[in-house]
């Protein structure tokens, strides 16, 4: 099933048409919870690994910062009650609620593995797989047809408190012998281990966020949005208390390309450590696809009860997890902030 954003509530390149050049594509990954495979593009699905390749690991050890940690089976077996608990409530119309039978099998709210598991080197875990031909977006070496984006499940303190994100592009015909099972690491924070979920890439069009076009600009859009919230009535046409930040210029939700929002800090700028060029943002691991029932970013195919949380990652209290990419070179490190 295709996934497919509704039309914009305006088109605010009708009001600002010098927007255009403050303008790029993203595709938004439209996450659905599934059993993709090696061959498939996907979130949290198995990679295609060739199998005399080295699996990667962190071995940050005790710099990692140390909370609740779980066994991926236990976030797995926990997620899988609260599913079956959610999927009885809707199909009887009655109140979620837990049995005693799976309550005794949930640890308790703050129970933890012992921290010390973190002692030792860290298997990482899978968050995406993109094959080129799926995504409109897609950006890598030209001899590249897959990106395979991993971190390690863990917070890094000198990461702004994120998991370790590493990215590996490769030619998918070169894997003549891939890899049969990943290693897993033996503990994760729960909110960084994503559910299994088939992709439904679609191409959209995003506006620069308004921090960071010319001043002018921003402030004449500013001022057109107060504006239409004052005339409620008026004039339909301008858009009655849609938002130029969460309404009009930015995708939530996982994806390829755009730009970031940056909603938590002002702007930060994004240099390449290796050669100071200015950062382009390559993917975004998002903590919902879109914010209440009554986002304009719920794709028209699903029903107002669709989680918004297929993936089950959560970055930090609700945020984003976006990945830059020097425009130099692929071979320059990225650098994530979270917002
Ligand atoms: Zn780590
Ligand atoms: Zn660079």
């Amino acid at each position: 099933m295709t996934r497919t954003t509704p039309p914009r509530p305006v088109d605010i390149t009708q009001q600002f048409p010098e927007l255009q050049q403050y303008s790029v594509t993203a595709t938004r990954l439209h996450p659905r919870p599934g059993s993709p495979t090696t061959a498939d593009s996907s979130i949290g699905g198995p990679l295609l690994w060739p199998d005399d390749e080295p699996w990667p690991m962190c071995t940050d050890g005790d710099n990692h910062h140390v909370s609740e940690l779980s066994t991926p089976a236990t976030v797995r077996r926990t997620r899988e009650i609260h599913a079956a608990a959610w999927a009885r409530a809707a199909a009887r119309g009655t109140d979620y609620e837990l049995t005693d039978e799976e309550l005794a099998q949930l640890p308790d709210y703050d129970f933890s593995e012992p921290h010390n598991l973190v002692n030792q080197p860290i298997p990482l875990v899978s968050v995406a797989q993109l094959y080129r031909r799926d995504v409109p977006d897609f950006a890598g070496p030209q001899d590249t047809d897959l990106l395979q984006v991993l971190w390690c499940p863990l917070d890094h303190p000198d990461e702004g408190y994120n998991p370790s994100v590493r990215l590996y592009w490769r030619r998918s015909a070169d894997v003549s012998r891939p890899l049969q099972t990943a290693p897993e690491p033996p503990v994760v924070n729960d909110s960084y281990l994503p559910n299994p979920c088939a992709v439904h890439p679609e191409q959209v069009r995003e506006y620069q966020y308004g921090g960071l076009l010319p001043e002018d600009l921003d402030a004449r859009i500013s001022a057109w949005e107060e504006a239409a919230q004052d005339d409620e009535d008026e004039d339909e046409v301008r858009g009655d208390g849609f938002s130029y930040q969460y309404d009009l210029s930015l995708a939530p939700g996982w994806k390829v390309g755009g730009f970031a929002s940056w909603s938590l800090t002002d702007p930060l700028p994004m240099n390449c450590d290796e050669c100071r060029a200015p950062m382009t943002l390559l993917f975004t691991a998002d903590s919902s696809e879109w914010q209440g029932t009554e986002s304009s970013w719920r794709p028209v195919e699903e029903p107002e009860d669709t989680s918004p949380d297929p993936t089950n990652v959560t970055i930090g209290r609700g945020y984003a997890l976006y990945v830059f990419r020097c425009p130099a070179s692929f071979e320059h490190p990225p650098a994530t902030t979270m917002q």
